[in-house]
């Protein structure tokens, strides 16, 4: 249930509401906009009569959410979520790029990447200190060891940070070196992860399941928001489908389609949708073109010795080629890079 207060209404007022919702054991999400406050109540708000709450002085209207996903909904929040990472706003007027490589292998690999990817325009260096694996017996990643030399990487190219971090325990080392945590497809429904990283302050980007409906990526993303985590950027990074050509298969509607649905920033990663690194650079204009906030790209210093992921990885040419053509395709759909 939502709670719209009147424009301007008095703090006094609103904290009368929010008081009461407390005292009869609900949670209640504030959304502060420019001159309007939103409570979004969480809990069983069957038990509530609407009428109640219309009568309380500076209630503008209460709405039922009847979706089952609440503080990631637009019905919660009109405006748009703008996250920021280390300065780096992502879903407001600019189109952020996090290029980096698909896991972290050595400082010359991640300095390399790091340098090309920054003087082309990425604002995010992305790279993974622990990787999902399909094989146990595939390079399982650096670990602190990599987080360090991505903290390294990103500082001296001004870059802000993004790892994916697999499961509780790593939350708290990542804190100190990761701007973003990403949670991989794999793990988009590992709810003990998610409600662990809803304790956190630090923003998370959500990647899609390979396997995921809309409506339980959304869902996964109210388990972080749940616990007080609203910094969320969702990522479309494809779909399983009966196609065998492709990785995956990019599900471009998804991002008008979240637009609609959900406040929150959305980005694209074509280059685990496609897998081939041929077929990366046309999806990522689609993605850009089709209203996403950004995309995140793995590119490679030499990515035919890469250890993970090197036919997908972008040669640092072909990432500074994307990198114009983005500047020319952005501006045509009114934001900037
Ligand atoms: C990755 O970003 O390297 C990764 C493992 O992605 P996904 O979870 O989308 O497969
Ligand atoms: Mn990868």
């Amino acid at each position: 249930m939502v709670i719209v207060m009147q424009k301007h209404a008095p703090d006094a007022s609103i904290e009368h509401v929010v008081a009461e919702l407390i005292s009869r054991g609900f949670d209640v999400h504030r959304s502060t906009g420019s001159d309007q406050t939103v409570l979004g109540v969480v809990g069983h708000v069957d038990t509530i009569d609407p009428r109640e709450f219309e009568l309380f002085d500076g209630v503008q209207e209460v709405v039922r959410v009847s979706e089952p996903y609440k503080l990631s909904s637009r019905t919660f929040k009109r405006e748009k979520t703008v996250v920021n990472a280390r300065g780096v706003e992502i879903g407001g007027d600019k189109v952020v790029v996090m290029a980096g490589p698909c896991t972290i292998e050595s400082e010359t690999q991640l300095f390399e990447t790091a340098r090309r990817v920054a003087r082309a325009g990425a604002r995010v260096l992305r790279g993974g200190a622990y990787k999902p694996r399909t094989s146990p017996y595939a390079f399982q990643g650096m670990g602190v060891e990599g987080l360090k030399l991505l903290r390294a990487a990103g500082d001296e190219t001004n870059m802000a940070t993004v790892s994916e971090v697999m499961e509780i325990s790593q939350i708290e080392t990542m804190l100190e070196y990761v701007d973003i945590l990403q949670v991989g497809a794999r793990n988009m429904q590992n709810y003990n992860l998610l409600s662990a990283l809803g304790q956190i302050r630090k923003p998370v980007l959500l990647k899609r399941g390979m396997s995921a409906t809309i409506q339980e990526w959304l869902l996964a993303a109210e388990y972080i928001m749940a616990g007080g985590n609203y910094d969320i950027i969702l990522c479309e990074r494809g779909i399983r489908t009966f196609e065998t050509y492709t990785r995956n298969t990019f599900d471009i509607s998804a991002i008008p389609v979240i637009g609609k649905l959900s406040h929150l920033p959305i980005v694209g990663d074509p280059s685990h949708a496609v897998g081939r690194r041929d077929k990366v650079m046309p999806v990522a204009r689609a993605v850009v073109a089709a209203g996403g906030d950004g995309l995140l790209i793995e590119v490679h210093h030499d990515p035919d010795k890469a250890v993970c992921d090197g036919p997908q990885s972008l040669y640092p040419d072909q990432f500074a080629r994307l990198m114009d053509e983005l500047r020319i395709i952005v501006p045509a759909v009114g934001r900037s890079v």
